[in-house]
C-alpha cells in the first residue's frame, strides 16, 4: 500500500505505509506539519504515517531524507500531472 502525496513537475513523494515503524522522525522534520500517525495498523504492527492536507506538501524531501526505513521516497518525474493516489 503506497500513498502518493504530491506530483509537481519534478518530484513525487510516496509513503510506503507497510515499511513504517512509527518512529515519528518524518513527522518532526516536516516543515508543513502535515504528517501524523494513522489509527490503522500495518503489517509490522505499527500505526503508519499518513498525511493530512496533502496539497500542502511541497515535495521538499525532508521526510524521505529522515526516514531510516525507506518508508518514504522522493522521485524525479517528468509528468506535469498533479495527483493524489492511494492504493
Ligand atoms: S515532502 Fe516535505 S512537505 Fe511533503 S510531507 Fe515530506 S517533509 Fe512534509
Ligand atoms: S521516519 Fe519512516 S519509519 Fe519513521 S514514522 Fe516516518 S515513515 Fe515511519
Amino acid at each position: 500500500m503506497a500513498v502518493n502525496l504530491i506530483s509537481t513537475n519534478e518530484k513525487i513523494t510516496t509513503i510506503h505505509k507497510e515499511y513504517c515503524k512509527a518512529c515519528e522522525l518524518c513527522i518532526h522534520h516536516c516543515p508543513q506539519k502535515i504528517l501524523y500517525l494513522d489509527s490503522s495498523i500495518n503489517t509490522l504492527g505499527h500505526h503508519p504515517v499518513a498525511v493530512k492536507n496533502p496539497d500542502k506538501c511541497t515535495a521538499c524531501g525532508n521526510c524521505a531524507l529522515m526516514c531510516p526505513d525507506m518508508a518514504i521516497t522522493l522521485e524525479e518525474v517528468n509528468s506535469n500531472d498533479r495527483k493524489i493516489d492511494e492504493g
